[in-house]
């Protein structure tokens, strides 16, 4: 059963958006892409990484391989080679290799803009799809990544033990044109001050709001 959100008042949710507004005033992603394919890939092979050394990588990778048809036709050793400093390489350049495949041959060589068919490629799970869905502004979506799940608990926006239910707790407390933002936000604020190990709560401007208790 979903726990009803009694702290966070209307009054208190504009407060801390306009709070993470003031904080971080450009939300986005932080890991280097244009374009479909290059966001999707960058997407999948940051699961269990961080955006800089998938950043660190990609400028090799989109270079040897342009496009889903040049990566469709890649030695996945070739592939393994060039992104092995990331978590999980050899699974990461076998997926990213298959999903070029089928974008290729089943899809035009276009991105699907459909979360089934998104969710249909190698690699690509609930949160990688929400992500090209509200990235590239095809429908609101609210990926839920370690940074998210951790900062929402912690801040009692959520409180299930479950991503997918945090999802959708955040997603019945805030309005559809709010996820973008907030996304990315918990996730800047997890990364530089609600870390997992040690939030470094006695300089975190939501202090105030936070009812968390370490
Ligand atoms: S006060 Fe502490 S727990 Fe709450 S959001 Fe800030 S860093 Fe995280």
């Amino acid at each position: 059963m979903v726990k009803r959100h009694t702290y966070w008042t209307p009054q208190r949710k504009r407060r801390l958006l306009s709070l993470f507004r003031e904080l971080y005033p450009n939300p986005r992603s932080e890991l280097n892409f244009r374009g479909n394919y290059q966001l999707v890939v960058s997407v999948a092979l940051s699961a269990q990484c961080t955006d800089k050394k998938v950043n660190e990588v990609t400028p090799a990778l989109f270079e040897t391989y342009p496009d889903f048809s040049a990566l469709a036709k890649a030695r996945q050793s070739d592939v393994e080679r060039i992104i092995r400093q990331v978590n999980y390489y050899k699974s990461k350049s076998k997926n990213i290799i298959a999903m070029a495949k089928k974008v290729t041959e089943e899809f035009s060589g276009k991105l699907p803009r459909d979360r089934k068919k998104l969710e249909s490629l190698a690699g690509v799970g609930r949160k990688t799809a929400s992500v090209v869905l509200s990235e590239r502004g095809i429908e609101p979506a609210f990926p839920v990544d370690t940074h998210v799940f951790r900062v929402a608990r912690r801040l009692e926006l959520a409180f299930s033990e479950k991503r997918d239910e945090v999802e959708e707790e955040i997603k019945a407390a805030f309005a559809p044109e709010t996820w973008r933002e907030l996304h990315h936000w918990l996730i800047f604020h997890g990364r530089r001050v609600c870390k997992a190990q040690r939030p470094l709560c006695e300089e975190c401007a939501l202090l105030k709001l936070c009812v968390y208790d370490s």
